[in-house]
């Protein structure tokens, strides 16, 4: 492996261990729950399994190639390995962040979709599916999330929790957020007694979607 390569992996562990520690450290995850993944060239590194975030350290790198098989590190990979390697296989997603978030797990056992109750639903691709339920680990709850998150960013997983993915670690780490606020938003607003929440349409969504896609910073 050259330097440079070696540096790059370096770098993008330290980044996933981060995101990895802020799933935690902002209550989207408890204990070991959860995993993160980031693409580097043909490598994925990804969170090991049921290890404490707060113990990981530069010497834990844990990387498998596109196929699943262990390049780098001792650590056992985070069970949900195929989950990850399906959408750093089959889509553009670069960077994967899955949690058990509390709201977005609790919506994933009332619908299955998260009913467009926000305009941020726009930046998720449109409203967010949930994938039918299949038992962790599993290559088939990975063809079930991977089927719910045609054309979106993120997805819920029926009775389990999120996924988001992203071109960046940071990416997919915001996607999770967003998307566990506008589940907050959903079961706050739908729980009024006697009320039901309204939603946006289609063509409100659409427009949502345009204007997003200036938002920010020129260039950003
Ligand atoms: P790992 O600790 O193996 O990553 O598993 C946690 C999890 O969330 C499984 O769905
Ligand atoms: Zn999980």
């Amino acid at each position: 492996m050259t330097d440079e390569a070696t540096d790059d992996i370096a770098q993008a562990w330290q980044e996933l261990v981060g995101t990895a520690r802020r799933t935690a450290s902002e209550g989207l995850v408890v204990g070991t729950s959860g995993n993160v993944s980031v693409r580097v060239g043909e490598l994925v590194l990804v969170t090991p399994s049921g290890v404490p975030y707060d113990r990981l350290t530069a010497r834990d790198t844990v990387a498998v190639d596109l196929d699943g098989k262990q390049v780098l590190g001792d650590l056992r990979p985070t069970s949900e390995l195929p989950l990850h390697l399906v959408l750093h296989r089959e889509t553009d997603a670069r960077a994967v962040v899955h949690t058990h978030a509390v709201h977005a797990t609790a919506v994933s056992t009332l619908v299955t979709e998260l009913p467009p109750i926000h305009y941020m639903t726009a930046a998720l691709g449109g409203p967010v599916r949930v994938a039918p339920y299949a038992l962790y680990g599993t290559a088939e709850l990975a063809g079930n999330m991977l089927h719910a998150l045609s054309d979106r960013t993120a997805c819920l997983l029926q009775n389990h929790g999120t996924v988001a993915h992203g071109d960046t670690l940071s990416q997919a780490y915001d996607r999770t957020a967003q998307l566990e606020w506008m589940c907050r938003v959903w079961l706050t607003a739908s729980s009024v007694p006697g009320r039901e929440p309204t939603l946006l349409s289609p063509p409100q969504l659409a427009e949502a979607a345009a204007q997003l896609a200036g938002y920010g910073q020129p260039g950003a």
